[in-house]
């Protein structure tokens, strides 16, 4: 594939550069006697929980492969919100360690940055594949109906909806996913592919939270999607559902010396609606970039 150059790219002083020095010594840290939560997701079902800003939480394959549909909030205005498609350009389409989690506009900052990923080094394989995809969405009761006819009660969408409930979110809430342990790429039409989870007991996928979070992960009803959701071999893939585990980590203050939680960019315009004094040619001839 030609190695073009990033649109965006994370130059020396760049807001998209990270101190990976920081977040391994973070990564590092991480033990028995930081955990102070836990909880397990059950098979085609989902669990919401809230991690504190510079804690540090572990999305893990428990009992086998299963992919996990995942999203973000702030846990102060769930208006913020996880920017899957601004992530894919910031980062990556599909995202490991040191990449970050970017907010919705206005909001505009990482919400949490990846400190370590046991299967970071899966690559690119002979498909095209690749590992914790940001380029689908989550599966959802609406497109199998209309492709199949069938009401599901346990897509990923639903899932999500049922567990942000006792947030006082609901299903307008749910929005384009992070898939963890998921497998996708592009076809040679540029049609999105899934393979099987890689995944296996013991990985995990390590975030520090920049910002105080509210999380969700779904374990989506496809299971580890070895078997075919849609198509002439379709069919239900209960046999390779399993759990997911989510832990989350005190880190020691001391640690973070240094950091603070991140804040939005200082753009104080108001769109152009609030410049009567200026007229369109001189508002063209400002410096955009
Ligand atoms: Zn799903």
């Amino acid at each position: 594939m030609a190695d073009v150059a990033a649109a965006y790219q994370a130059t020396q002083g760049s807001p998209l550069e990270v101190d990976r020095a920081f977040y391994d010594r973070i990564s590092a840290a991480v033990g028995e006697d930081t955990l102070v939560e836990e909880l397990t997701i059950p098979i085609r079902d989902a669990r919401a929980w809230k991690v504190p800003a510079g804690h540090v939480f572990r999305i893990k394959s428990v009992d086998g492969p299963q992919v996990g549909d995942f999203n973000l909030w702030s846990a102060a205005d769930p208006r913020e919100r996880m920017w899957a498609s601004r992530t894919r350009q910031l980062q990556r389409a599909h995202v490991s360690t040191y990449d970050r989690l970017w907010s919705t506009l206005p909001f505009l900052r990482p919400m949490a940055t990846i400190t370590h990923d046991t299967l970071a080094d899966y690559g690119i394989d002979e498909d095209g594949g690749r590992v914790h995809d940001l380029l689908g969405t989550r599966c959802d009761p609406y497109v199998n109906k209309l492709l199949s006819g069938v009401d599901f009660d346990y897509h990923c969408h639903s899932n999500l909806t049922r567990a942000v409930a006792p947030f006082g979110l609901t299903e307008f809430d749910i929005h384009d996913v992070l898939n963890v342990f998921q497998c996708t790429g592009l076809n040679g039409r540029d049609q999105y592919f899934m393979k099987a989870c890689p995944a296996r007991p013991g990985d995990y996928l390590e975030l520090f939270a920049e910002i105080d979070l509210l999380c969700a992960l779904s374990c989506c009803p496809g299971g580890d999607l070895s078997i075919d959701l849609w198509g002439p071999d379709a069919r239900d893939p209960l046999e390779t559902c399993h759990p997911i585990g989510i832990e989350i980590h005190r880190i020691d203050p001391a640690l973070l010396d240094g950091w603070k939680t991140p804040t939005r960019p200082d753009y104080r315009g108001a769109h152009g609606m609030r410049r009567p004094e200026l007229d369109w040619t001189e508002i063209k001839r400002q410096r955009c970039c």
